[in-house]
């Protein structure tokens, strides 16, 4: 884990008191839950980046006290050919999903957006579409399975958040809901 004092970007209005970023895989769901719940505990609201591509500066930019937590180099992507699945870490880019998913297998493929590089915590949280949209839908028709660290700091999927919580994340922005570690997704 790195731990800064610096501005992450040169369209910050308010510097973040701290920037965390994510180094090691193992660490991704013991930092996340020490971050959420040390940043309550302390009145510092959290900014969650993934791939930074937010087009308001939402991931590293706030009015209040702030942290980040940037977990781009959390980007595990597990590919499962036969089962037509994939499990990714919420800071790979889809890119590299899309990258994964042809060594693979050529004939599957995941709907998403354009760009590579867009992260896969915000990009599929807020319901992203792509090339692949008039035939199979947006990457959220396709989230089978999420992981998520709540206001609590507790992980839950979705049999322990809940059916309405995994609607809400599936388009209405991660971040107003948690700290998102990974989908499953259904290939298509
Ligand atoms: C150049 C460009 C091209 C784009 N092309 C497309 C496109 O083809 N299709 C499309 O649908 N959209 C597109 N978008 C929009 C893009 O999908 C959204 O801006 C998306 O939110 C970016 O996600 P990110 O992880 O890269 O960004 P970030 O800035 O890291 O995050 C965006 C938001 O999601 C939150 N967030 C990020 N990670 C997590 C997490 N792990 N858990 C909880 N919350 C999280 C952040 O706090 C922030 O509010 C494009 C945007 C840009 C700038």
């Amino acid at each position: 884990m790195l731990s800064t004092l610096q501005p992450v970007s040169s369209l910050i209005q308010t510097a973040p008191l701290l920037s965390i970023q994510l180094l090691g895989r193992g660490l991704l769901s013991n930092v996340s839950q020490a971050t959420v719940v040390c940043a309550k505990s302390n009145r510092v609201q959290i900014r969650i980046r993934s791939g930074g591509h937010d087009y308001e500066g939402l991931s590293y930019n706030s009015s209040m006290r702030f942290a980040v937590l940037d977990i781009n180099n959390l980007s595990s992507i597990t590919v499962d050919v036969s089962g037509k699945k994939a499990w990714v870490q919420a800071g790979a880019t889809l890119g590299e999903l899309y990258t994964k998913i042809c060594e693979a297998s050529k004939p599957l493929a995941f709907p998403a957006g354009v760009c590579p590089t867009l992260g896969a915590g915000g990009h599929i949280s807020g319901g992203g579409y792509g090339n692949l949209m008039r035939k199979y839908g947006i990457s959220v028709d396709h989230v089978v399975d999420a992981q998520l660290v709540d206001v609590n700091g507790k992980i839950l999927n979705r049999a322990s958040m809940g059916e309405d919580l995994f609607w809400a994340i599936r388009g209405g922005g991660g971040a107003s809901f948690g700290v998102i570690l990974s989908w499953t997704i259904n290939q298509k």
